[in-house]
């Protein structure tokens, strides 16, 4: 598994020990480039180019978002990336394979929440699944994957009029924007299934979307931050690369 990072933003380069460390506990070899935040797209492109044409790699990351302030065009890197090496399944012949016959590499954390419903045993065919949030990296990915599993989906956004009436119809409410206690108690049906994947730091410390006190009354199931989805994600990226490897060698189990 190969991983750069630009630059030297103190949150990255924590995700980035954290993946390292759980390769290194799952037997995966890593291999890590850290770069200048000045090193610019060309030198960048290079490092993922060499990457991508090292045998020893199976997989290839680029933590986002790259420096501000710089000429990056994060989109042009990960074209860069072989798809069969994307196991951040960000490439759009990974998206489009997850959105129509489920070939693609998915994104970690909509296939660690995935995992996260099965494994609880939550029924997902015909249930009423409400995403909010309708970003590339996990609100879209999660909704295919949803739909994909016979879910009834509904994707909402911050232009969506009436949230409360959206999520009020959720059996499983997953909810990835990045504001605090967004969602409450009296916005989820009784008995639903709440996965939060909100990240937020906050004065007193990292929270969800979620307000955990109100919702957790409310909800028969509901994820924890941290300690829910977020280790899903690191999870999901060690599952991704072994699903790359045995791709690449012809292992077709996946
Ligand atoms: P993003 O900023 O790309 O997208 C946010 C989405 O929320 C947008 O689609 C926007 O339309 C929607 N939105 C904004 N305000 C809204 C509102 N008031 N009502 C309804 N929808 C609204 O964010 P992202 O990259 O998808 O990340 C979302 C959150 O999930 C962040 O807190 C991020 O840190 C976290 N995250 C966690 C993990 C994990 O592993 N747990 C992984 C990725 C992202």
């Amino acid at each position: 598994l190969g991983s750069v990072v630009v630059g030297d933003d103190p949150a990255s380069l924590i995700y980035q020990r954290g993946k390292g460390k759980a390769a290194a506990e799952a037997g995966i070899e890593w291999f890590y480039k850290q770069l200048p935040a000045d090193v610019g797209q060309d030198a960048l492109l290079q490092v993922v180019s060499e990457m991508a044409a090292d045998d020893r790699v199976d997989g290839i990351l680029v933590q986002s978002p790259l420096p501000a302030g710089y000429d990056y065009d994060y989109r042009q890197v990960v074209k860069a990336i072989p798809a069969g090496k994307d196991v951040d399944g960000f490439h759009a012949e990974n998206v489009g394979g997850v959105a129509t016959d489920g070939s693609g590499i998915p994104g970690c954390t909509a296939a660690g929440i995935m995992v996260l419903l099965d494994h609880a045993g939550v029924q997902i065919r015909g249930a009423n699944a409400t995403v909010v949030g309708r970003s590339s990296i996990v609100g879209r990915p999660a909704s295919y994957l949803l739909l994909a599993r016979d879910a009834t989906v509904t994707v909402a956004h911050r232009h969506t009029r009436d949230l409360a009436a959206v999520t009020r119809t959720a059996d499983i409410l997953i909810v990835a924007v990045g504001k605090p206690g967004l969602i409450t108690g009296d916005m989820v049906k009784p008995g639903a299934v709440v996965i939060d994947v909100g990240i937020n730091r906050t004065e007193d410390g990292i929270c969800g979307d979620v307000d955990f006190a109100s919702v957790s009354e409310v909800a028969s199931a509901i994820t924890p931050v941290p300690g829910g989805v977020g280790p899903m994600t690191i999870a999901m990226l060690l599952a991704n690369t072994l699903m790359a490897a045995e791709r690449s060698a012809g292992i077709t189990t996946w």
